[in-house]
């Protein structure tokens, strides 16, 4: 048996005990290297204490309930152990690919006693891939530079790597762009075209109250384009300025991975062109994103059928929209054309509105939708969609199964994105995706492959940008040796209809399902000042938290800034906050954060302007 002893890390000057709260594995059970075997808690901090190596939680020395001190032997891992037991199987950790047959990843070294906390000095500078002393061009590569693969070059750059990023993307005018779909097509001009077409709505429906006449408001929508475009352009030259300030290469072309060397070198290739470029890196980060699914035979010309590209740039309003989808993006999307004159016609395979969002919110924001004139039917079946020169049809089943038809102008197909591994070489490199064509991970992102990490909307979680941003930021730290870790709970979500729709942590249907006694707060924007002030009086925040310690489980906000005010949601469920701390720190008035007060004051039935 070559065993590790697992200690209880340093835990601060001040603090030398702690209670061990639970074991996340049982002895007997298969570890894998960084996986959390077992949670403590001292007076001050909850810490997690990883796995320092793969194999068998060979001992347990002291069980949960126990008080531990700094540096002592809570457990021991055998590296040439074999489990007695089937693991369970671990949300969070996806099971990877199996390992590359034809260029096996090399032993690791032999195991030696050695504590979790302090590498023994012959390690190396990276955690997986290839050691410094090989020869490579640089020490990562990072194919695509959207939100997850940008944000992880100028980290490793920080970090003192040599970096490089292979970019694919084109602009419609042919030049390299950098920033992936977030920049070029997603977050940022659909964000910019929601403000525009607030501006315009506002202009003729949401002034008169302020005694503010307007007349003859008309639409420019070229300039809204062009408004949106000048963005996307300082956005992703800002990007290109970033990699020049942090010295990172941007290799223009398609990547794709080619071997692993024996000495761990990832080899690499970039294709600009026809003309095919080798590359080799110590570590390759995958962050190729994802792209829009489409209908079967339903080819998107983005004119009259559009995914988001297209939805993001059309020439003119079309008088009658339908959009398949009633997600994020086919909302968001519809509200722009809908405020910008169109009749808009949302088609929804499900039977329930938004069932990721808590259903109060839901059911508010069914309630305000409707109220815009936005129409939306449930528990469809799309039937065929035809085009003409002109305009699509589109036949349907609605919910009760009676034959249905919908005749557009225009169509905007958002059901859903598809990670993108097209061309990738995955299986030069002993990897593939999984059955909904993600490329597996573990809680850090490493692939099943040795120096091979992919982040962002190509691996399992929401495709979010944020998210996308964290895991860059966290792979980049763990090849440099670091420990970075992400709590996917505290991942905000934001959905930019208006009112804005944002939410962080469980919902009550999923702590329901969990069997996890919890109160709520709930407070209506009605009934704060800024509110009123601003015009904005709809929806409510609603706080969850857990009925005996109080802790925050959950924030759901509908209403406007919803984007702004969910991050003090955010660092509480990061804090571990209980709704009292919300509800006893001071607040700005008048201000909608108010409300999120007054909502964590309602968990304890003691709003106070209500
Ligand atoms: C309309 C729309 C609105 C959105 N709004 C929001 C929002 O408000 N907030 C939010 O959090 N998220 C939003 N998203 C989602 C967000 O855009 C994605 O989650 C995010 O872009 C994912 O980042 P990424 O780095 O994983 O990949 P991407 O941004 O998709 O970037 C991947 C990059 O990799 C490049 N690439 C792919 N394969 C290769 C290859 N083989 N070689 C070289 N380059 C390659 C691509 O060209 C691309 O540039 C929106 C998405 C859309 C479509």
């Amino acid at each position: 048996m070559a065993a590790i002893e697992v200690k209880v890390p340093q835990l601060s000057e001040s603090v030398s005990e702690a209670t061990l709260i639970q074991w996340k594995k049982q002895a007997g059970e298969a570890v894998k290297r960084d996986e959390i075997l077992v949670e403590l808690e001292t007076d001050k901090v909850t810490l997690e204490v990883p796995s320092p190596a793969d194999g068998v939680l060979a001992k347990i020395v002291q069980p949960d309930g126990a008080t531990v001190h700094a540096d002592e032997v809570i457990a021991v891992v055998d590296t040439e152990g074999k489990a007695s037991a089937a693991p369970a199987p671990s949300a969070a950790a996806p099971k990877p690919a199996p390992a590359p047959a034809a260029k096996p990843a090399p032993a690791p070294a032999a195991a030696s006693v050695s504590t979790y906390g302090s590498a023994p000095a012959s390690a190396p500078a990276t955690t997986g891939g290839a050691p410094a002393s090989a020869q490579a061009d640089f020490d990562v590569i990072v194919i695509g530079s959207g939100p997850g693969g940008y944000i992880a070059a100028i980290r490793a750059a920080q970090l003192g790597k040599s970096v490089a990023c292979i970019e694919e993307w084109k602009d419609p005018a042919g030049k390299p762009r950098l920033g992936g779909t977030c920049l070029n097509v997603g977050c940022i001009p659909s964000k910019a075209l929601l403000a525009s077409s607030e501006h315009f709505e506002q202009a003729r429906h949401g002034l008169a109250e302020h005694g503010v006449q307007v007349k003859g408001v008309t639409l420019d929508l070229a300039q809204m384009i062009k408004r949106k475009a000048a963005i996307v352009d300082k956005f992703t030259g800002g990007v290109e300025f970033l990699f020049r300030k942090n010295k990172v290469t941007w290799i223009k072309g398609h990547g794709k991975l080619k071997g692993r060397r024996a000495d761990g070198v990832i080899e690499v290739e970039a294709n600009e062109g026809g003309a095919a470029k080798p590359y080799t890196a110590r570590n390759v980060i995958v962050a190729t994103g994802s792209k829009a699914r489409h209908l079967p035979n339903v080819p998107v010309d983005n004119r009259i059928v559009a995914d988001n590209e297209g939805a993001l740039s059309f020439d003119s309003v079309p008088k009658k929209l339908a959009v398949i989808g009633a997600g994020v993006i086919g909302l968001e999307l519809g509200s722009v054309w809908r405020r910008l004159g169109s009749e808009v016609t949302i088609l929804e395979a499900l039977p329930t509105f938004l069932g990721a969002v808590d259903e109060s919110i839901a059911r508010e924001a069914a309630k305000q939708f409707a109220k815009q004139g936005l129409t939306i039917h449930l528990g469809v079946n799309i039937g065929e969609v035809s085009t003409t020169a002109k305009g699509v049809s589109i036949a349907y089943k609605d919910k009760t199964g009676a034959d249905q038809k919908l005749d557009a102008d225009r169509l905007i197909v958002s059901i859903g994105r598809v990670p993108n591994t097209d061309d990738l070489g995955l299986d030069a490199v002993g990897l593939a995706t999984d059955a909904r064509g993600f490329i597996p991970v573990d809680d850090q992102c490493r692939t099943s492959t040795p120096g091979i990490y992919a982040i962002g909307d190509v691996v399992r979680g929401p495709m979010l940008a944020h998210k996308a941003e964290d895991e860059g930021v966290m792979v980049a730290e763990v090849i440099d040796g670091q420990k970075p870790h992400i709590d996917y709970n505290c991942i905000p979500w934001v959905i930019y209809t208006e009112p804005e729709i944002a939410w962080v942590g469980k919902t009550e249907a999923q702590l329901k399902a969990e069997g996890r006694a919890y109160r709520t707060g709930q407070f209506p924007m009605s009934a704060n000042g800024r509110a009123l002030g601003l015009g904005r009086p709809e929806g409510f925040v609603k706080m969850i938290a857990d009925a005996s310690t109080d802790e925050l489980l959950g924030v759901h906000i509908i209403s406007a800034n919803a984007s702004d005010l969910i991050a003090e949601g955010v660092a509480a469920l990061e804090f571990k906050a209980a709704s009292e701390d919300i509800g006893i720190i001071s607040h700005p008035h008048p201000s909608l954060s108010e409300v999120m007060r007054e909502a964590a004051l309602a968990v304890q039935k003691r709003a106070l302007n209500m």
